[in-house]
């Protein structure tokens, strides 16, 4: 049995791509330098991956911005508007990715969306009408000749034609079967110089095969790779998915004529049943994706060397996989100098991760009575200590009741009503205050021991004093506290829950040169403290207004963490939700009477394939969600938050979260959502942000008053809140201030007219 990896972190260890990237950007470096470290960090990649006798080692897996932008970028498939910039090949990349204002023009970034269920985001190619698909750069080829010239000899990776049919967009008037036969001729071409260079393997990364497929779909598919195998030439071609399973094409896969099928044996649940049920082509390899490439924990060999087995009973030649890239991963468990090595002991990241692969295969050739094989057996049969006993018990002694807020909608809405006394169209923020450079250094000091706690507070509590006394001066309804203590949504709560663990470089790719540190789920969840009482009692007492306390919810928690699995993510979400749901009550009891649990990443695990949404996820994560502020009493308003306006296909289970109002982004949508809203007669309260905050552009009052007039067309007043469309914590002061005080007076205005 051989081995072989999709693609490793391109970032560094050290995100050493990242720093050199936006030195390079700021002007601060040559475009030499750049490429010079660029071209180190592939090396030291590649021999990292040789020393640990990986089979097949991918080329092209690195990236200066996205993958799907690097295919799209040697294809020619690139908008005339970056065309007319007349930059460097290089700038003309960063600014498809960036988009570009100097000089040479002024225009704007594709558009960039989350990549399959990770929180990677690719950017989305566009063809307009003026696209001639053909053979434009040689980052393929060059780096597969690099490698080679290290002794290397890679596969080179590149998104198929199938997904990335799939994933661009038409901006003008051509369909995609205006372009099919340029784009697979484009991709013969590739492979034909590829062949010509040397290669024996290449990787077509088709993860879009995974979704639903439609019958077209299949057609699609059947016709583009019987077009490429058929002139293919010698060199063969693995046919790579990744994210779940290939149950509506496995068999067309099977019999077209590829050397080598990736499957996902982790993601892709149906994999293994469709092998049995279909059989498999011995002429064929089967890279077998049994390492998984999402998480960080090590792998369990008695489960995964019984999983190869399984295979085995159905297939002949076997290469070990990863699951899918590691560029979802950390770099290497090395870097964590803080971790306790009973913690550090149960991680494998991107590096660890290549040693499995090895240690797999060596178990696979001598037997289970290897020493890897033995050793590993009993790591697992340790007690490991993530249990909390009482966690447990309240997690078992959970009814349906729980997850029930009485009294109904309607009948809390009216008490509300008395009690807030809240003018028509309430306006309001959604949380965070710009996050100035002084506001963080405050926080840094603190966290470097440099100032006492009271220092640290008293800081945020000038900050809280300056911006509830602007909140006033302009006369907003309902006020917020700014969230100055918070470096993240997720971290903050993290670092107060008991279950917790945080790395101190365990960096992932998120777009770009932007990464994130997601924390782990190590243990039950539990709430050892209360996590942000303290701030939102000092800043109610400053005023007579409500102030709205601020909490991340449980699925939001679960999404941007990097969950157990040892336990179902449904059991983690209910651990979070009681841990946060103790915040609520407590909150209730100090006072504050308006609560926002904020859902930003409700989206994020969707499952892939829409016949699974309900049953799979939301099924759990809703109830989650009620299970937080079930037990408030009714003249406690609940408000929640979320980032994309995306959710025309979900607008059930948003209502089914049963909160008293909800935000969410609709500046940047057409109002769509707001139809999508009355069709269902949706029966929350609605908040859609009447400004982009993404921007740091000030709408006047007229224009906002138009906005607003539009929306009071198709909603009652009686429903609608007035705010921006996200937190302004990554805005500068004077945009922030004068769009919140032309937003309140386009508010008065409106009301004025209305009675
Ligand atoms: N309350 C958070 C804030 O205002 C919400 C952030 C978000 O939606 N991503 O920053
Ligand atoms: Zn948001």
């Amino acid at each position: 049995m051989k081995t072989a990896v999709i693609g490793y972190p391109r970032i560094g260890s050290n995100r050493e791509l990242k720093f050199a990237t936006e030195r390079y950007l700021k002007g601060q470096i040559e475009q030499s330098e750049l490429l010079q470290i660029a071209q180190n960090l592939r090396k030291e990649h590649w021999v990292e991956q040789d020393n640990q006798k990986i089979d097949y080692i991918s080329s092209n897996d690195f990236s200066f911005y996205d993958n799907v932008l690097d295919t799209a970028y040697l294809l020619n498939i690139i908008p005339k508007r970056y065309q007319e910039l007349q930059l460097n090949s290089l700038d003309q990349y960063f600014a498809m990715a960036r988009g570009y204002q100097g000089e040479n023009g002024d225009v704007k970034a594709l558009a960039m969306k989350k990549w399959f269920n990770t929180n990677y985001h690719y950017l989305v190619p566009e063809v307009d009408d003026q696209v001639e698909i053909s053979l434009n750069g040689t980052k393929i080829f060059d780096e597969f000749q690099e490698a080679l010239d290290l002794g290397i000899k890679t596969k080179p990776v590149i998104v198929g034609p199938y997904t990335l049919m799939k994933l661009l967009r038409f901006t003008g008037t051509l369909t995609y079967q205006d372009i099919l036969d340029d784009l697979i001729n484009g991709y013969l071409e590739v492979i034909k110089k590829l062949r010509n260079l040397g290669a024996s393997w290449i990787e077509v990364d088709e993860p879009a095969l995974v979704f639903d497929l439609s019958d077209k779909d299949i057609i699609l598919f059947k016709e583009i790779y019987t077009k490429i195998l058929d002139n293919k030439g010698s060199v063969k071609i693995l046919l790579q998915t990744y994210f779940g399973d290939i149950r509506d094409c496995y068999q067309t896969v099977l019999n077209l004529d590829f050397d080598g099928i990736g499957l996902d044996f982790i993601e892709g649940k149906e994999n293994l049943t469709l092998l049995d049920r279909y059989g498999f082509d011995q002429n064929k390899i089967l890279f077998a994706g049994v390492v998984n490439g999402k998480n960080i924990w090590k792998n369990e060999y008695e489960k995964t060397v019984s999983l190869i087995e399984k295979i085995k009973n159905n297939v002949n030649k076997i290469v070990l996989n990863t699951s899918c890239s590691l560029i979802h991963v950390p770099y290497t468990i090395e870097n964590e100098r803080n971790l306790e090595q009973i913690y550090k002991n149960n991680f494998s990241f991107a590096q660890e991760k290549l040693k499995e692969l090895f240690q797999l295969k060596v178990i696979m050739r001598i037997g289970k009575g290897h020493s890897y094989y033995v050793d590993n057996l009993a790591f697992f049969k340790e007690p490991n200590n993530r249990t909390n006993e009482a966690v447990q018990a309240r997690i078992a002694a959970l009814k349906k009741e729980d997850f029930i807020r009485l009294p109904e909608f309607e009948v809390r809405r009216q008490i509300q009503k008395e009690k807030f006394k809240l003018p028509i169209l309430p306006t309001t923020t959604i949380g965070s205050f710009p996050q100035t450079k002084e506001v963080r250094a405050n926080r840094r000091a603190y966290r470097n021991g440099d100032i006492d706690e009271q220092t640290y507070a008293e800081f945020n509590h000038q900050m809280i004093k300056e911006w509830i006394k602007y909140q006033e001066e302009i006369d907003l309804d309902v006020l917020v506290h700014g969230e100055f203590e918070r470096n993240d949504m997720v971290e903050y709560f993290g670092e107060n829950l008991d279950g917790y663990l945080f790395t101190e470089n365990g960096w992932v790719q998120s777009y770009g040169t932007r990464c994130v540190k997601p924390p782990v789920i190590w243990g039950d969840i539990s709430r050892v403290r209360p996590l942000t009482v303290d701030y939102a009692v000092y800043t109610q007492a400053l005023t007579k207004k409500p102030v709205k306390g601020m909490l991340t919810g449980p699925v939001t928690m679960l999404n941007w963490s990097f969950p157990r699995i040892d336990i179902s993510l449904a059991e983690t979400t209910l651990q979070l939700a009681l841990a946060i749901k103790d915040e609520v009550l407590d909150l209730e009891d100090h006072g504050i009477k308006i609560i926002q649990i904020d859902e930003a990443a409700l989206r994020e695990k969707l499952p892939l394939r829409k016949r699974d949404w309900q049953s799979e996820y939301l099924d759990w994560a809703i109830p989650a969600y009620r299970l937080v502020h079930s037990s408030v009493q009714a003249d406690t308003q609940i408000h929640s938050h979320m980032c994309y306006s995306e959710f025309d296909d979900i607008i059930q289970a948003i209502e089914d979260m049963d909160s008293d109002v909800i935000s969410f982004e609709a500046s940047r949508s057409d109002l769509t959502l707001i139809d999508t809203l009355n069709r269902v007669n949706f029966k929350t309260e609605i908040g859609p942000g009447v400004y982009d905050i993404h921007s740091p552009r000030i709408p006047s009052v007229e224009e906002l008053e138009r906005v607003l007039t539009s929306m009071l067309e198709k909603l009652s007043a009686s429903k609608l809140w007035i705010n921006p469309d996200c937190g302004l914590k990554t805005r500068a002061y004077p945009e922030t201030l004068a769009s919140l005080k032309n937003m309140v007076e386009a508010t008065k205005n409106i009301r004025t007219k209305l009675q």
